[in-house]
């Protein structure tokens, strides 16, 4: 994994794209806890199942298609009554979200592949450019001193894109509404 907070950070800069409306706080909230509950696999490791399982870290719950459905029930769930054209924005906020966890993960420096293509597929999968220090999964460890060095490469390749992504979106954001206004 990488840590829970780059993980987070990468879906509020989703959310602050402008897909995500203001007054809509529970929605980024949304977005966020989503962003990080493809790690809930990691309870597997105290019940012996093995990490290059199906339901092992990195497994399925980092899947394509987990991505997909956890979105979909989402959207049922909480935005029935939201018009299409807003389930679809709210889903694919979700969706990015979701599956911009397995993408990090992909590109961290330790422990076995994601399962991208899961269940169709159980093989796991690392991008070529992979420099995120993986994070410990353990909390005690993280916060004992190996979170500091997780710490520094998400902020430098987590955090500025998002700030990148955020800014450039504002920037967008500001021109259609000038161009609108005048
Ligand atoms: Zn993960």
């Amino acid at each position: 994994m990488a840590s829970a907070f780059g993980h987070a950070a990468a879906s509020l800069a989703f959310g602050s794209t402008g897909i995500v409306k203001r007054m809509q706080g529970k929605l980024m909230l949304m977005g966020m806890i989503v962003s990080i509950l493809p790690d809930a696999d990691s309870i597997g490791f105290k019940f012996g199942v093995p990490y290059d399982s199906f339901w092992g870290h990195r497994g399925f719950t980092h899947s394509i298609v987990f991505a997909l459905i956890l979105s979909i029930v989402l959207v049922f769930a909480f935005y029935r009554s939201q018009t299409s054209k807003e389930k679809t924005r709210i889903f694919i906020f979700l969706f990015l979200s979701c599956v911009s966890h397995a993408i990090l993960d992909a590109m961290t420096t330790g422990g076995l592949g994601v399962a991208f293509f899961s269940p169709f597929n159980n093989q796991r999968y690392f991008f070529p450019f992979r420099p995120i220090k993986v994070s410990p999964i353990s909390i005690t460890t993280f916060f004992k001193g190996k979170g500091l060095a997780v710490i520094q490469s998400e902020l430098v390749w987590i955090g500025l894109p998002s700030i990148a992504l955020m800014i450039f979106s504002f920037i967008i954001r500001k021109g259609k509404k000038s161009t609108t206004e005048g």
